[in-house]
């Protein structure tokens, strides 16, 4: 059988656009190479309870906001969301001192200005930009694109710079860049475009699940086999055939092949061309190219069981720094320097948490020795650097240090789950020094081949959701995609 598109990768980029694809009629299968679908966002099950992996939690669902139409349009929109708290859905501790981040962009910047009114002013000018962000986040499809001068400067433009030139106080700069564990802060090459995007949607609203992120990766595969599709799990793409110019098949480990008009790829685009191992459109100088980018950096996280009722559902992320460094802390792994913990909506319906995830990034580099072989030095490893994320968590957290730690992962982890390069977290490195080449383009060289996911564009349920429609537009057509999103796009089947 010939598929309309052949999807490599089940992770949500390649489930958003199977959905978006199968929506507008074709029939498409999505080849998963993992035992379950949805990639960074599949959750695993430990001593009767299930864990996160890579979803704590996601900005803009609420009416008019910057992801409602496409949560909308991609049904995800009935999962069990939870608003986190209006006067602070992300707290910042820095050394013995909280900010919080308050809900909407007007009282974001004047929460901030108790603490800081010197920079009342600045602080203003920053929202009023996090809101333009928010309100432009779709332009790319629009049939009448605006500020494409503005995106374009803010993606040549360092975020650290901006924030040195528009703010005074040190200490706001660090706290400003607080909660942004939930990307690569690097001083030299971070966009100012990824800055605002990835902070922009959450002061719209925040939410997290009432359950594991693998609610999200379910629906979209029970979407696409009501529209015809199919996902096949434990299906791992090994090469990708062309003839005469185009894409024809793709052939699995197990020695499966399945044939396709189009392909879309939500891996990364270094794997997708290498998969490509005789072509006449892939140059040497683009695989070099694609093959020379840098990966942002991994995570380790720590699972955590709490007894019954020893500790309080807190409806908001806490952010925890050792000291004034947040922009650099991870430059030097040990001891942990930052750490995010997130606490998981308590499904017994009380007010009593039982499980807390904790999170710090790490490079692949100090993961190094263990890459062939995982010995008692590994275990050791993950042991003291778990006992570091509860220390300085527990300095927010009380009663965290007598919780059980379930599970550990390391960038090593994520890399056997999700083949991800170097285990990166976030995918490539996108660098406001490159913008053109760090920004990648959902069209290849080869005319039937489509990229997607979060290696593209920017990551995060935002980023991906956004890439996943610019990629089906360059399928489907501009046009159709934006019709879909507003609602008009009935399904062509
Ligand atoms: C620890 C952590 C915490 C995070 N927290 C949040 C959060 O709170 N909020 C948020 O918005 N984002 C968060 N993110 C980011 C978010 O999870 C990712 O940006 C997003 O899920 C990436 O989706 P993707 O489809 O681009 O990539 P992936 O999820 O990596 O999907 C790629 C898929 O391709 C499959 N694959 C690879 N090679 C092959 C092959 N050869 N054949 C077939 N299949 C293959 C993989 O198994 C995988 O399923 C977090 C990420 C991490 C790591």
């Amino acid at each position: 059988m010939r598929y309309d598109t052949l999807i490599i990768g089940g992770g949500l980029g390649g489930l958003e656009c199977g959905y978006l694809l199968s929506r507008a009629g074709q029939r498409v299968l999505v080849l998963e190479q993992g035992r379950q679908p949805g990639g960074c966002l599949q959750s695993l099950r430990r001593q009767g309870m299930t864990f996160d992996t890579g979803f704590h939690y996601v900005g803009g669902l609420a009416e008019g906001q910057s992801l409602h139409a496409a949560f909308r349009c991609l049904g995800l929109l009935d999962l069990p969301w939870q608003r986190l708290d209006a006067d602070g859905f992300d707290r910042v501790t820095i050394g013995d001192r909280t900010f919080p981040f308050a809900e909407g962009y007007d009282a974001f910047a004047d929460r901030l200005a108790e603490d800081f009114p010197a920079e009342r002013t600045a602080l203003r000018r920053y929202a009023d930009l996090l809101q333009r962000t928010a309100e432009g986040q779709w332009n790319a499809l629009s049939p009448c694109p605006s500020e494409t001068e503005m995106t374009t400067r803010m993606m040549e433009t360092p975020a650290w710079q901006y924030l040195q030139e528009n703010f005074r106080d040190p200490l706001l700069i660090q706290v400003l860049g607080g909660t942004s564990l939930k990307m690569e802060l690097r001083k030299e090459s971070l966009p100012l475009f990824a800055f605002l995007h990835g902070n922009s949607c959450f002061v719209e609203s925040s939410w997290r699940l009432r359950g594991d992120g693998s609610l999200i990766a379910d629906a979209l595969v029970r979407g696409i086999r009501t529209q015809g599709g199919d996902v096949v799990c434990r299906a791992e793409v090994r090469e990708l055939l062309e003839r005469n110019g185009r894409l024809v098949r793709a052939v699995c480990s197990n020695g499966e092949a399945y044939e396709g008009r189009l392909f879309v790829s939500d891996i990364h685009p270094d794997q997708t061309c290498r998969m490509v191992k005789d072509s006449q459109r892939l140059r040497p100088l683009f695989r070099r190219r694609i093959h020379g980018l840098a990966q942002s950096f991994g995570m380790f996280t720590v699972s955590l069981r709490l007894a019954p009722q020893s500790l309080r559902y807190f409806n908001h992320n806490h952010y925890v720094y050792r000291r004034p460094d947040v922009w650099d802390f991870h430059l030097n792994n040990r001891p942990v320097g930052g750490v995010l913990a997130s606490c998981r909506v308590p499904e017994d319906g009380s007010g009593f948490a039982r499980q807390v995830d904790l999170l710090t990034p790490m490079t692949w580099e100090s993961c190094r020795n263990w890459v062939t072989r995982r010995d008692a030095d590994y275990e050791e490893m993950k042991r003291q650097m778990a006992d570091e994320c509860v220390a300085l968590a527990g300095q927010v957290v009380p009663g965290l240090h007598e919780a059980k730690t379930v599970c550990t992962s390391t960038p090593l982890t994520w890399q056997r789950y999700t083949l991800s390069p170097e285990g990166s977290a976030y995918g490539l490195r996108k660098d406001c020094r490159a913008p053109m080449l760090t920004f990648l383009s959902p069209r290849t060289p080869i005319p039937n081949l489509f990229l997607t996911g979060q290696n593209l564009g920017l990551h995060g349920l935002h980023g991906v959701t956004m890439t996943a429609f610019r990629t089906c537009a360059e399928i489907l057509g501009r046009e159709t995609v934006w019709d879909m999103l507003h609602g008009n796009g009935a399904a062509t089947h």
